[in-house]
């Protein structure tokens, strides 16, 4: 072990973070937690995860779950697609008959990348492999004054690897990374490791790791409509693959370039649910940022009272609900704040 990773492991054995999947370590749960921590703060995941292990706290469970159940349990934690691929794997794993012991056998479940493979490889299963993330690829470019990328800093990782204490060691840098060696404001005056760092020793720190250019995140509109029938509004559940898939939403569509709320709303009840409508006001709109996009969401009254029922070319179901009290259902953060803006009926509110 060289001198880098000895002071680092002397350190964290001592300032390790208390964390729920580090205090009962299975592959279960530091898959769930790992899931999780996907793009998510580690204080975010904190309530999510206990709620999660308490309602599935077997893999076995989980595989039995049907999706609903499960989606609503992640609702408000976004990035929905990771529950359903997470749902699939449980399924996988029970198929095999035990979660796999081998970083092939764990890269080989659905939603599980190099990075969560190689977590789960060393902190559960107890594999000599690095797993960078954004964390461990900030610290390790600033130890060596490297301007390499997040791939390349997995030799990096690779070439300190303690045998027999990958996890710990993975875990120290994650620890050291958001806590210590943060983007804008590294408090390298206590690091353990400073001793060992190029960038502070020639005090060019915030330089590494070097930035990738910044795409441009596109604008995009959308709108969708409040339908209610005795007091309920109607839901509709989404395609199972792509955005959002399996969860439930207002009905509505994504807005063409120039294309009115009103217009759009007329063309998403008539292609989407067979039925045509008359668009009243705007009740509101929400702002909503997305991986790939900024969003306004547009949402308008739809003031006939519905009688026809609709037809289930798109979506995948329908349902009458009490905007405040939509039940045991998957309903994305964006969703939520529709529906938010439906159980007030008074005009013209804005949430952003
Ligand atoms: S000395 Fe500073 S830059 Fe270097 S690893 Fe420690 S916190 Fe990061």
């Amino acid at each position: 072990m060289d001198a880098f990773t000895t002071d680092l492991l002397a350190w964290y054995d001592t300032h390790r973070r208390s964390l729920p999947w580090r205090d009962t370590v299975t592959p279960y749960r530091t898959w769930i937690s790992e899931v999780m921590l996907q793009q998510t703060r580690v204080d975010t995941v904190l309530p999510y995860f206990a709620r999660f292990m308490s309602r599935f706290p077997t893999v076995e469970r989980l595989a039995d779950a049907e999706q609903d159940e499960v989606m609503s349990m992640w609702s408000g934690l976004g990035y929905y697609s990771r529950a359903r691929n997470m749902h699939a794997a449980a399924k996988a794993v029970v198929a095999l008959g035990a979660f796999p012991t081998t970083l092939k056998g764990v890269r080989a479940l659905p939603g599980v990348g190099e990075y969560m493979a190689g977590a789960i490889g060393s902190i559960a299963l107890g594999l000599d492999v690095a797993a960078v993330d954004g964390n461990l690829h900030r610290v390790l470019a600033r130890i060596h004054r490297s301007t390499t990328d997040r791939k390349g800093a997995w030799s990096l990782a690779a070439a300190h690897l303690p045998a027999g204490r990958a996890g710990d060691y993975n875990q120290a840098l994650m620890d050291l990374g958001s806590g210590t060696c943060k983007p804008r404001r590294a408090e390298c005056p206590r690091c353990p490791v400073s001793a060992h760092c190029a960038a502070f020793a020639a005090g060019d720190v915030h330089k590494y790791p070097v930035k990738a250019k910044k795409k441009v995140t596109p604008r995009r509109e959308a709108v969708c409509g409040v339908l209610r029938r005795e007091g309920r509004v109607l839901i509709v559940r989404r395609p199972a693959a792509g955005l959002y898939g399996g969860m439930y939403e207002l009905p509505g569509i994504l807005l063409n370039t120039g294309e009115a709320p009103d217009v759009g709303l007329r063309r998403a009840f008539s292609e989407r649910l067979g039925l045509t409508i008359a668009p009243g006001g705007p009740l509101g709109r929400v702002q909503h940022t997305l991986t790939h996009m900024k969003l306004t969401l547009h949402i308008l009254d739809i003031p006939t009272p519905a009688s026809a029922t609709p037809t289930l070319s798109h979506y995948t179901d329908a349902r009458w609900i009490t905007p405040t009290e939509p039940g045991d259902i998957g309903i994305s953060t964006l969703a939520a704040k529709a529906l938010a803006v439906a159980a007030k009926p008074e005009p013209q509110r804005m949430l952003f």
